[in-house]
């Protein structure tokens, strides 16, 4: 059923009764063509892009708990594309540009909003970063811009301005902004259930059987399947699943937090982050102003918070807008992100023959979601990586041709 305006009429006079099930609830088959591991966005678009772009449809995904329950279900949903090296520009602004059209491409309405995201200036080395950075953007045909203090005194007027981190401009990509973070995978789920993949939740990833370097059958919570070709996306799983499969990942796995303030009326019209605290919020439709900050250091697969974090995020968000103080935070919550050597993905082959994944995103791979998944579908069904993911290959590490990103960009989410 398509989502329109008359099928809501209809529904709505109908008393919401004929509604389908967005995506079917199939018991697993004992052999697909291939299998993608980890029902996030990444893993949901791969099998999206694996049925759509290379009509591969005898295919399962397999994720252990629920669609979206992983990072992609606990993210703070900002999207930009100002990376800086010419690799990464290209791979984040093909994801934003894919975003742009998805809601129409899924008939699901992702709530795409670009509002502007805004990176603060704070000191004098900070401007210069941010005037390289504006360079190479334009270099790399992706937009962004320097603005003065006046003007981000007038685009947020409750920030303060000559605090400890006294604001000096700021770099602004308007392309930048929120999405809905479950839309994106629920929409992708219901889009690739249409072209026919089983999606199976509640099926834990145990084992593989392999021959010759192959993977031959996956050993699941719900039974044996076979198969020709593995995907797998699971995030801050990735070392898991890898050593299941015989093979070591340059990974760790970190918590990374964030949480939301109780709802107020509109206050933040864009995305902001201030390098100096670390600290970054926007304003959702609700009206919950959505805080994060930097990772958990220690290695974890813990999946919860801690106080330290908490009151770190609060005092930055209070020193930024001192307004906050009069909010109550309703919620906090964490997710395990997995973080590769040089903060860019690895993407691609594995050291077994038919195996490809898609991690090392970190803690911002939500808005590389479209692209992510068109990577890897590409490698599945081609068995060769995508011109632009060949840059973010496994052997980089070997060859020392790492896309150090965490030292150009700095900051990610
Ligand atoms: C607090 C927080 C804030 C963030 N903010 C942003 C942001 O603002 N912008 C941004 O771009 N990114 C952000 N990120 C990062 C972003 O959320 C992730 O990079 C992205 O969601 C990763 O998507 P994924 O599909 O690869 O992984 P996930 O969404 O984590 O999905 C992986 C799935 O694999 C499943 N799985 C694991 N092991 C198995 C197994 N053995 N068998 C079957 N299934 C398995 C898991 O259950 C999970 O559902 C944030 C992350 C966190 C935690």
């Amino acid at each position: 059923m398509n989502y329109n305006v008359f099928n809501l009429l209809w529904q709505g006079l109908s008393g919401h009764k004929g509604w389908q099930q967005a995506w079917r609830s199939p018991e697993p088959k004992p052999r697909y063509d291939a299998v993608i591991i980890g029902g996030g966005g990444h893993g949901l678009a791969t099998a999206y892009y694996l049925a759509r772009e290379y009509g591969m449809t005898n295919i399962a995904l397999l994720e252990k708990g629920w669609l979206g329950g992983g990072n992609t279900g606990r993210n703070t949903t900002n999207v930009r594309s100002d990376y800086m090296f010419p690799e990464s520009a290209a791979i984040y602004d093909m994801a934003l540009r894919l975003y742009e059209t998805l809601g129409k491409d899924l008939n699901y309405n992702i709530m795409l909003s670009q509002r502007g995201w805004l990176t603060l200036i704070e000191d004098q080395h900070q401007m210069e970063g941010a005037r390289h950075k504006a360079n190479w953007l334009q270099c790399n045909g992706v937009d962004g811009e320097i603005i003065g203090a006046a003007q981000v005194a007038q685009m947020m007027p409750g920030l303060q301005m000559k605090g400890r981190y006294p604001v000096r401009g700021a770099f602004l990509q308007k392309r930048g902004g929120t999405i809905r973070h479950d839309a994106v995978a629920w929409g992708y789920a219901r889009a690739a259930d249409r072209l026919g993949v089983d999606i199976i939740q509640n099926c834990e990833v145990q084992g593989f059987e392999q021959e010759n370097g192959r993977i031959t059958a996956i050993n699941t919570s719900r039974g044996r399947i076979e198969t020709d070709r593995v995907g797998v996306a699971v995030a801050g799983h990735s070392g898991v699943i890898a050593e299941k499969a015989g093979f070591r990942l340059p990974i760790t796995s970190h918590c990374l937090q964030a949480m939301v303030s109780e709802p107020v009326r509109p206050f933040l019209d864009h995305v902001v982050i201030s390098p100096g605290t670390g600290v970054y919020i926007n304003q959702t439709q609700k009206g919950e102003m959505v805080m994060g900050g930097v990772l958990d250091l220690y290695h974890s697969y813990g999946q919860r918070g801690n106080f330290p974090t908490i009151e770190k995020v609060i005092t930055s968000a209070v020193e930024m807008f001192p307004a906050f103080s009069q909010m109550r935070l309703m919620r906090h919550w964490a997710g395990i992100v997995d973080i590769s050597p040089d903060s860019s993905p690895i993407l691609g082959q594995t050291p077994v023959e038919n195996m490809y994944i898609n991690c090392g995103w970190g803690t911002g791979g939500f808005k590389a979601i479209p692209a992510g998944g068109y990577m890897l579908a590409h490698s599945i069904a081609t068995g060769r990586p995508h011109e632009l993911a060949a840059p973010f290959g496994l052997n980089r590490f070997r060859d020392n041709r790492l896309v150090d990103e965490g030292a150009a960009a700095g900051i990610a989410h």
